[in-house]
């Protein structure tokens, strides 16, 4: 098979295994030793919050440091992608705390990119969430808006007759959940629409964005280029039949080459391994990890 240009000596086993972070045991571990913002430290505090889960000690690490999941150097790590860490997939018992576990890794991606960028104030949509139910998607939100409490990372969840714009914009009628509920539909529906986005991360199920996203052109929709980090939660529903086509047409709707995907199940189903085989595993033989290792 071909080789990619950066690849240097395949990775066996071991070596992988040598390279492997260790999991993650205290939340207090997340701001000495990944840097996490003192905001979100302080908000996962409030929340009582202490011991991570299995699934949190486990993938915290791999999604807030993307060196040690590539199990190369830094280096190396660039070559095979700037600022993108591998797409993960977390198979977890129901109620083992999966939505902390991507929620986490999203708001200090947006958290660090503001702190560097230019238009730090501006809302630019970096993170999409798919749940399959708009109940589960209700829930991502409140979560997440707990989580980046303080921190200047805008959720918002979507609904019915939002409109996203490029992928920048997202117009009036977002739901939201915070207290300053109406000031904020209120201000939205002022703004205008060209040139302004107003969220970082979109939590929805995969009809209500694909709909947002529906252009002229039957099967084409509009692309969704500035989201680097897309999680499909409940992975396993969202790949069976009934709406597996909805969550492959948002997947290649984001098209920036630096996208990291993460899928979140209870099960480890035919419809995910199929699915991961192809992807996950295709990204491993770039970097250069040996095959079977
Ligand atoms: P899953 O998506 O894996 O089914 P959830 O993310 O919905 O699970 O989490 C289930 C519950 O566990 C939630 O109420 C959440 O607040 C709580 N939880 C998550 N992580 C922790 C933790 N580290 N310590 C204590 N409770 C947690
Ligand atoms: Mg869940």
């Amino acid at each position: 098979s071909k080789k990619n240009k950066t690849t240097t000596k395949p990775k066996t086993k071991d070596e992988y295994t040598q390279v492997y972070p260790q999991p993650l045991m205290t939340f207090r571990d997340l701001r000495t030793t990944y840097g996490i913002s003192g905001r979100m430290a302080t908000n996962l505090a409030e929340q009582g919050y202490k011991i991570p889960t299995e699934v949190q000690m486990g993938s915290l690490p791999l999604l807030l440091k993307p060196e040690f999941a590539l199990g190369t150097s830094s280096e190396e790590a660039e070559g095979a992608g700037k600022g993108k860490g591998l797409d993960l997939l977390a198979v977890a018992p129901t109620g083992s705390g999966k939505t902390l576990a991507f929620l986490i890794p999203a708001v200090n991606q947006i958290m660090q990119r503001r702190r560097t960028e230019k238009d730090k104030d501006e809302h630019v949509l970096q993170a999409v969430v798919i749940a399959p139910t708009k109940e589960l998607a209700s829930q991502i939100v409140n979560e997440a808006k707990k989580l980046s409490l303080g921190t200047g990372v805008k959720v918002v969840g979507m609904r019915k007759g939002l409109k996203i714009i490029g992928a920048l914009d997202v117009e009036a009628g977002a739901e939201s959940s915070s207290e300053d509920d109406e000031e904020e539909e209120e201000e939205l529906s002022k703004k205008p629409v060209q040139g302004v986005a107003k969220a970082d991360i979109l939590v929805t199920t995969p009809g209500l964005l694909l709909s947002a996203l529906s252009s002229d052109v039957p099967e084409k929709h509009h692309p969704l280029p500035t989201v680097q980090t897309l999680v499909l939660d409940e992975a396993d529903v969202l790949l069976d039949p009934l709406f597996r086509d909805q969550t492959l047409g948002i997947w290649e709707a984001c098209t920036n080459p630096d996208l990291r995907v993460t899928l979140w199940s209870a099960t480890m189903g035919s419809n995910i391994e199929a699915l991961a085989s192809s992807t996950i595993y295709s990204r491993r033989t770039k970097l250069g990890i040996e095959e079977g290792s």
